[in-house]
Formats: C-alpha cells, structure tokens, sequence
C-alpha cells in the first residue's frame, strides 16, 4: 500500500517519533495527541481494519497487544492506568485505515467513552 502514511511510517518513508519496535510491529508517538502519552502499535504489514483481520493474524493480533503492554510500562502508565482503543470504520472514528491501537495515557478517563 504504497499511499498508506502508516505503511510508510513503518518503512521508514516519513517520520515519525518511534517508542519501540520488533520485526512485526511498531509504536510512534500520535501526531495530535489526546493524552500526556498517546501512542499508535501497527503491524508492518497492511491491514485496512479490524474487519479485514482473520486467522492468519491471530499472532500478530497478539503481538500488538504484547507490544502495548510493553510501552505502558515503558512510558511509566502501567501502573496509573491506560486505555488501549481500537477504532474500526468511519462510524467508530477511524481515520486512518492501517489498523491501529491507540495507547492513551497520564490523565484519568471517564466510561463510556465519547
Ligand atoms: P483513528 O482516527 O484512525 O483511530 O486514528 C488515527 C490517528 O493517527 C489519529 O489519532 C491521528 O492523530 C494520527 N495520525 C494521523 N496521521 C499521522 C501521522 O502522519 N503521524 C502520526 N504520528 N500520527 C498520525
Ligand atoms: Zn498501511
């Protein structure tokens, strides 16, 4: 997907504060941040959205929350608290369809959310 902005954040192609990264996954710091520490995990490869997610990626899927849990405590919110949001399609406020877990934190947040 060579007009994916998060394929080429992956690739190196822009830029983009990076927390952590593995062969299969990469944190950056979220351009328009919401919280003190707001962090985006994506898969190296493309998948537009959840709903694009099958068996195959069952690993991966984990990988990425294995990949959260780690920069929580990297970022020191693992024991204040964090969310870990996955937006899926337009209705759900998905922008940008390279699928992505938000990891927000450093403030308190109310349920539900908005
Ligand atoms: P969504 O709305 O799809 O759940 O989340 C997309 C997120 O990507 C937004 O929070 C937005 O601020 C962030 N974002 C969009 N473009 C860029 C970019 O070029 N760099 C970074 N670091 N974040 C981006
Ligand atoms: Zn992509």
């Amino acid at each position: 997907m060579t007009e994916c902005i998060f394929c080429k954040i992956a690739q190196g192609e822009i830029p983009a504060e990076i927390v952590y990264e593995n062969e299969d996954v990469v944190v950056f710091r979220d351009l328009n941040p919401q919280a003190p520490i707001h962090l985006l995990a994506i898969p190296r490869v493309h998948i537009a959205s959840m709903n694009d997610l099958d068996n195959a990626h069952a690993a991966l899927a984990g990988k990425l929350l294995l990949a959260a849990k780690t920069v929580a405590a990297q970022e020191g919110i693992a024991d204040s608290g964090y969310r870990v949001v996955m937006n899926c399609g337009e209705g759900a406020g998905q922008t940008v369809f390279h699928i992505h877990l938000h990891i927000l934190g450093g403030r308190p947040f109310s349920w539900p959310p908005g």
